[in-house]
């Protein structure tokens, strides 16, 4: 049988740069991330990481893909 196809799902620390750390689900053990929902600027409402487009952008695709795949389970 081919492995990887349906990788092993754990529950998840994902720790952020700012120092906050939360539960996730991924197949990753460990997650460490520049940027959450504590100092992101959208739940902040502060423009404190002017040059972050891309990283809120990706955390975000990544935080809706979190949420997508807990809920499935
Ligand atoms: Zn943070």
């Amino acid at each position: 049988m081919k492995q990887g196809i349906h990788p092993e799902y754990y529950k998840t620390i994902v720790r952020c740069a700012c120092g906050n750390e939360f539960e996730s689900g991924s197949t990753a053990k460990e997650i460490t991330v520049e940027i959450c929902s504590k100092c992101h600027p959208f739940f902040t409402g502060k423009q404190k990481l002017v040059d972050s487009a891309g990283r809120v952008e990706r955390f975000r695709k990544k935080y809706a893909k979190f949420n997508e795949e807990g809920n499935g389970k």
